[in-house]
């Protein structure tokens, strides 16, 4: 197979939708050999149907069993890795923050921070062993700016960022690169539900909240899915090469998070 990752043995974490599926799609058609885990059994089963030649598993990012049992099945079918997505994250609750329960704060930090660690540190010693790699960690523009009622979550792609900077530091002598995106508002279900929610948090009708957003992003629209795929890829690619430790922003200029 030919592209700018010919070759690469790339695993998307929660690949079976949303970005990480445009971001598996993307690599394979890029030449890269996909393995993807999720814990949606259907949408499994569906990516697996229509990207012939991928793999995949269940496993739950958050569960440290779960995801040694990944990368042993990763091992398994690749014999290695050259490339980690980080890309399982979820939005957690849209509440004050006297008012978010401390199993709902738990499980958004499980999964955002404790599981994208969980993926790393089995990783590192494949990309090592590799000869060196790329790893991209999914951040968000709540990562950059406050998010008033999404204390977990925001709380979460800032930490990611941290350890983003971190570890590119730590692993920039073995010639692993690490970086995260930060995407904005990425237009599919998972957004209509954050601005459903945040409509309710607000009392207003969920068109003026969407209205109210946009206002917020310079170019005046949402970002899709495959944006995000490109950017992932072109820091994976020869064009990414010299580019580690950075927190890349794909969101129109997002400005402003309410
Ligand atoms: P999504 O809600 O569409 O979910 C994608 C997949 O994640 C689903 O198939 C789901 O089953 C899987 N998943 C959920 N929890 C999992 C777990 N514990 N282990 C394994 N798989 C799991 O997500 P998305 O909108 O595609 O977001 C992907 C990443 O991008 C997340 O880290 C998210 O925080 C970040 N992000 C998204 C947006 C957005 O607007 N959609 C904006 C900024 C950042």
């Amino acid at each position: 197979m030919s592209g700018p990752l010919a070759g690469q043995r790339a695993l998307v974490t929660a690949g079976a939708s949303g970005i990480g599926r445009a971001i598996a799609r993307r690599f394979a058609e890029a030449g890269a050999r996909i393995f993807v885990c999720d814990i949606d059994a259907k949408a499994l089963a569906a990516f697996l149907a229509e990207l012939p030649g991928a793999h995949g598993i269940l496993a739950d990012v958050a569960d440290p069993g779960q995801v040694d049992r990944l990368f042993a099945a990763v091992e398994t079918e690749f014999g290695g890795l050259d490339i980690l997505v980080n890309n399982a994250g979820i939005a957690g609750p849209t509440r004050k923050v006297e008012d978010i329960a401390p199993e709902d704060w738990d499980r958004c930090v499980a999964i955002n921070l404790n599981g994208m660690f969980y993926c790393t540190r089995k990783a590192v010693p494949l990309l090592k062993a590799a000869g060196g790699g790329s790893i991209v960690n999914l951040s968000s523009v709540a990562g950059r700016l406050g998010y008033p009622l999404r204390t977990p979550y925001a709380a979460s792609k800032w930490a990611v960022v941290g350890f983003t900077k971190s570890l590119a530091m730590e692993l920039g002598p073995d010639g692993i690169r690490v970086n995260c995106i930060q995407p904005g508002l990425v237009a599919g279900p998972r957004i209509d539900g954050v601005i459903q929610a945040k409509a309710d948090a607000f009392d207003i009708d969920v068109d003026e909240m969407k209205e109210r957003l946009l206002k917020t992003v310079s170019l005046r629209r949402m970002v899709t899915a495959d944006d995000i795929a490109e950017m992932a890829l072109f820091v994976c690619a020869r064009a990414g090469a010299s580019i580690t430790g950075q927190a890349l922003s794909v969101c129109g200029d997002h400005q402003v998070l309410q």
